[in-house]
């Protein structure tokens, strides 16, 4: 079984410290982070639209999964790291990409439309990769 996600969805995990939409969003993006963390040979399949993680995203908040602009969010990552879509990895090769094409500062174009781009999590977590190292365990809560 592979874990489904969409193209900004590579990056989010980065610099994901354990905040979120709502507890549940938090709790699933936690459980495959993890994942993630402790198994590099994880697979993954990059999907168009809606995976894994918008799986939990709140009923009772605007919804944006299917949205134009986050289209182009994907798009714009998965161009970055040249995938494409329906494409199976393994997580150290998402990894191994982020080390080759991204900088942290890349963050502030590739993302120009985030909320949560302003907390410098995820510059900090492109940041952390780009130093060889690996996902960092989350903070406690
Ligand atoms: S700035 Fe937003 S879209 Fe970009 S990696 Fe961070 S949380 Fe994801």
């Amino acid at each position: 079984m592979t874990i489904q996600l969409r193209g900004h969805h590579l990056l989010c995990l980065l610099g994901f410290r354990g905040m979120g939409y709502s507890a549940d969003f938090s709790a699933n993006m936690t459980i495959v982070y993890n994942k993630l963390r402790d198994e590099p040979a994880s697979r993954i399949t990059i999907v168009r639209g809606p995976d894994d993680l918008c799986a939990c995203f709140p009923s009772d908040v605007e919804p944006h999964c299917h949205h134009v602009s986050v289209a182009q969010h994907d798009e714009r990552i998965l161009q970055k790291l040249g995938f494409d879509y329906g494409m199976e990895l393994l997580w150290s090769d998402v990894i191994e990409r982020v080390r080759t094409n991204v900088v942290p500062e890349d963050i502030h174009t590739l993302c120009y439309t985030c909320q949560w781009r302003s907390y410098g999590v995820c510059e900090a977590g492109v940041r952390i990769i780009k130093q060889g190292e690996w996902l960092p365990p989350l903070p406690p809560k």
